[in-house]
């Protein structure tokens, strides 16, 4: 099919740049502050604004992961519900500012089970979100607090995430 770059390499960078200033911005105040990654493609993006921030801020930022059934990567597949497989949140919950990051929102399903994986370990002080792309079609009243790129994709179109692993780079493309 046909490939159209959305976001270069630099435009990955200066995103997540912005989204790190502006949780910066928000949270520089709060006593216990946490970074938690969605999955494959969402953690290297909390990666990324989690080394800013440390940096940044100059005192430990709190790092976790979650893992939602593998299925919720099928685009196709992507409005069923989704469940969370197994919680990485080596800290304490209760008190604590988390920041959820993905690498794209859609329905919002995702990131409501990813909510109430969270509220079962204990009482965050408040849950904020980020996504590197919204591409629209919520089902559930969810929207990020910081995003990358809001873009709207028809039906039968996708969004490849191409970040690996490291401190920059990284590419999103749309296909149909
Ligand atoms: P939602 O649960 O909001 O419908 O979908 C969000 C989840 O599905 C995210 O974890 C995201 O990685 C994945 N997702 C949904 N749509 C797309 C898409 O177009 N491209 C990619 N790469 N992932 C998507
Ligand atoms: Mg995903």
């Amino acid at each position: 099919g046909k490939k159209r770059v959305i976001m270069s390499a630099e435009d990955v960078d200066l995103a997540i740049q912005r989204i790190s200033l502006q949780v910066l911005e928000r949270n520089h105040a709060v006593e216990r502050l946490a970074i938690v990654g969605i999955h494959t493609c969402g953690v290297y993006v909390a990666e990324r604004i989690h080394a800013f921030i440390e940096k940044q801020m100059k005192k430990e930022v709190l790092f976790g992961t979650l893992d939602i059934n593998l299925y919720r990567d099928d685009w196709s597949l992507v409005s069923q519900n989704p469940v969370v497989k197994t919680t990485d949140l080596p800290f304490d919950v209760d008190n604590i500012t988390l920041v959820l990051v993905d690498d794209v929102i859609f329905t919002g399903r995702t990131i409501r089970a990813a909510m109430d994986a969270i509220m079962d370990y204990g009482r965050p002080t408040s849950v904020q979100l980020v996504s590197l792309v919204d591409r629209g079609g919520r089902e559930l009243p969810i929207q990020p607090d910081f995003n990358g790129l809001k873009t709207s994709v028809l039906a039968d179109e996708r969004i490849k995430v191409l970040l690996d692993q490291g401190p920059s780079g990284g590419r999103v493309v749309i296909e149909s």
